[in-house]
């Protein structure tokens, strides 16, 4: 609990209604000051050496901290978000929205992570009013646009948003306060979802689409064609196959997924078209090794006629090699 002596508080209303900071008022000032929580008569106290502050003339017990820093909230949005309209001031807001690369253009989009988008609001929500009734609901604040768009503004001092206002389809920009200090948040003129006291509701996140070469992580499984014949699937950033497609003595094909049948698929096609490839798996000759013989030595081909075991790329090399379409079957040609 807080002394109510100690109480000093930075904001104060005027005769016209309108928030006041201590910091702009004269040391001589004769003007009328109350107070923004219970309504009492505010001095302000302008002395050399302690801080400015307003303080209540008569010492109340009704005057809680917790409705001034609401209320105070409430007014300095209102003042600064007017000021920003009138003298063309951004006031911005940013939220996290997810980020897609349209450089990679591979089957599964390539979601990058998210990215804080930046607007200035009073571009379109020229309107700003404080507690007004909107439906069933009354927002701390409503900002509204020519279009019939609308931002609430809720601060939270102790309590949030009502569930129903959550699950209702207006956006809500959450700001929670717990002390005099927060409210610099109001001032800086940009809430910023990267501040943990913001919260943004209901706003559209949608992906923001764009080239972005020079940050995609992206790697693809890529069927690699040599000019002597060899073969195999790499996993490769889309950058070093956007590099390697320049050297145009092999061929390169991006694939959906990497696995031995897409491999052995993607074999037989290379042969049917006609490309020069030299691969056991393509030849008249393979068999299969025992799950022991492939477990033991990593081959995936015992040869028949030459009786002993290699992996599949053996066939560059083997003078017996024999290509026999009547041995394909991961593909088809129709
Ligand atoms: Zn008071
Ligand atoms: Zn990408």
């Amino acid at each position: 609990m807080i002394g109510k002596k100690s109480i000093k508080y930075r904001y104060a209303l005027n005769l016209e209604d309108a928030i006041v900071d201590i910091g702009a008022v004269e040391r001589l000032s004769e003007n009328a000051y109350w107070c923004i929580s219970c309504g009492g008569d505010m001095i302000p106290v302008i002395g050399e050496k302690r801080r400015r502050h307003f303080r209540h003339k008569v010492v109340t017990e009704s005057c809680s901290l917790e409705t001034y820093l609401h209320k105070s909230s409430k007014y300095l949005f209102l003042k600064v978000y007017k000021d920003c309209l009138t003298e063309g001031i951004p006031y911005e807001i940013q939220f996290y929205r997810p980020k897609i690369c349209k450089r990679c253009t591979t089957i599964d989009p390539c979601t990058m992570q998210h990215v804080l988008f930046n607007a200035d609001i009073t571009k379109h929500f020229k309107h700003v009013y404080l507690e007004s009734k909107d439906g069933q609901f009354i927002p701390d604040l409503l900002l509204s646009s020519d279009a019939s768009q609308k931002i609430y503004v809720e601060i939270a001092v102790k309590h949030f948003s009502s569930s129903s206002k959550l699950s209702s389809e207006n956006k809500i920009i959450e700001i929670k306060i717990e002390n005099e200090d927060d409210l610099s948040l109001i001032r800086a003129c940009r809430l910023s979802e990267d501040d943990g006291r913001i919260e943004f509701i209901n706003f559209e996140r949608k992906a923001i689409i764009k080239d972005y070469s020079s940050e995609c992580n992206k790697t693809v499984p890529l069927f690699i064609l040599n000019p002597n014949g060899s073969s195999t699937i790499k996993m490769v950033s889309w950058f070093d196959y956007e590099k390697l497609i320049k050297n145009e003595k092999s061929y390169y094909k991006v694939l959906d997924r990497k696995n031995p049948s897409t491999y052995k698929r993607e074999l037989e096609k290379a042969h049917l078209k006609g490309l020069k490839i030299h691969n056991c798996f393509l030849c008249r000759y393979h068999g299969k090794p025992t799950a022991r013989q492939h477990e033991e030595t990593g081959n995936s081909i015992f040869c028949k006629f030459l009786k002993s075991l290699f992996t599949s790329n053996e066939a560059v090399k083997c003078k017996y090699y024999r290509a026999d379409q009547s041995v394909f079957r991961n593909y088809k040609k129709v």
